[in-house]
């Protein structure tokens, strides 16, 4: 039994809760939260700082993780991609080895489950060892015409494998730029995933917007560059553009949402239900738009904001507390609150987790994390803030 306590807990399902004291068995399984005043303090495990449960990672690539700085930052989105293309096989032979160390690189950040995309079956042996929860995506992309069952086969047998690995999995579209009409309609035919949940690279560029609305953008050139036939769905946005192909109440987290507006997100919840959820990646966009999405209006989703750290093709370290330091940083009006209910509660609503993990409540085993470096007056995060991983 273990009865710890901080300056605060912030359950992510009841307002944060000053000195207060969570009570857990041997196990990890929280039994109750209480405050100081009901136990004498030789019982109590005293910390300064902040409690809250273990991190979700809405978004991540463990499969690239041998990308680490090699991929050059503010190129824009088109530019990062033609880069990635030449370097994301260059050390093959390593891959497995940083797939390892950025898995435990994680856990030692207080990530407790992960929504990972997976193009190959690379990285399925950690995925399975590892202490973490993951959902694997199993990311499905192509362009010529015709050949969409080889695209979605190919995916097929990736799930498959990740089947054999007894990973959670679904086959998932990539991107506006990267799939037909007729690969969507393979995928979202698909009945096998487990669960069912797909996630999409949504607006991380401006171009995006702009080849959706029939304007010149960089990504004439870019389909021109890798000599493939363009796609190009039309509407006032790209987010109205593709929406609709989703089916009406399927979970789905758009992820970026770097150039998405209040009428993007409305748009989606209207077309597709309440299973919409949004995922921001501040890191990665910094990375390569060196530019924020507008979280004002992101504040209006409570209960369907989640938070990515992406891959190491697009980002320094894979730490959700580091991703929360960054918005803070820009937008001061996102509390500390909000972003722990955005990096706990809400991962665990999307994936269906929300038995086990996201809250600080009786019955779950969520893991602890000790946040310190917390501004004790206006409870934000500072530069200084780091996370130690209790439980
Ligand atoms: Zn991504």
């Amino acid at each position: 039994m273990r009865r710890i306590t901080a300056d605060w807990i912030y359950p992510a399902s009841a307002p944060p809760l000053r000195h207060g004291v969570v009570v857990m068995d041997d196990h990890g399984q929280i039994i109750d939260l209480k405050t100081r005043a009901e136990f004498d303090a030789a019982e109590l495990e005293f910390h300064h700082g902040i409690l809250c449960p273990g991190f979700i990672n809405a978004h991540c690539h463990l499969e690239l993780s041998h990308l680490k700085g090699k991929i050059n930052e503010h190129t824009g989105l088109t530019g990062f991609i033609s880069e990635f293309i030449q370097k994301r096989n260059e050390f093959p032979d390593q891959a497995e080895q940083f797939i390892r160390l950025a898995d435990e690189e994680m856990i030692a950040a207080g990530i407790v489950a992960v929504g990972d995309i997976s193009n190959t079956d690379i990285s399925f042996l950690q995925k399975s060892r590892s202490s973490i929860r993951y959902h694997t995506f199993i990311e499905c992309f192509g362009l010529i015409a015709g050949k969409a069952n080889e695209y979605f086969t190919a995916s097929k047998d990736v799930f498959d494998e990740a089947m054999l690995y007894r990973l959670m999995a679904s086959i998932t579209p990539h991107a506006p730029y990267s799939v037909t009409d007729e690969l969507f309609e393979a995928i979202f035919s698909f009945r096998q995933n487990a669960p069912a949940a797909f996630s999409y690279h949504n607006q991380e560029s401006d171009e995006e917007n702009k080849w959706s609305r029939g304007e010149s953008s960089r990504f004439d050139d870019f389909y021109a560059k890798l000599n493939l036939p363009a796609i190009r769905r039309y509407g006032e946005s790209s987010m109205k553009a593709n929406a609709p192909f989703f089916p009406k109440n399927s979970r789905v987290l758009f992820v970026h949402n770097t150039y998405s507006s209040a009428a993007d997100f409305q748009f989606a919840t209207d077309e597709i239900g309440q299973g919409v959820f949004f995922c921001t990646c501040p890191r990665a966009n910094l990375y390569i738009e060196n530019r924020l999405p507008d979280y004002s209006f992101w504040k209006k989703y409570p209960d369907r904001i989640c938070i990515g750290t992406d891959s190491y093709a697009s980002n320094h370290q894979l730490s959700i507390l580091e991703e929360m330091k960054t918005i803070q940083t820009n937008d001061r009006s996102v509390t500390l609150e909000e972003l722990i209910r955005w990096s706990t509660r809400n991962g665990a609503d999307f994936f269906g987790w929300q038995n086990a993990l996201g809250t600080l409540e009786p019955g779950k085993t969520p893991g602890i994390n000790l946040i310190t470096g917390v501004d004790p007056e206006f409870q934000q995060l500072t530069a200084a803030s780091r996370v130690k991983r209790l439980v």
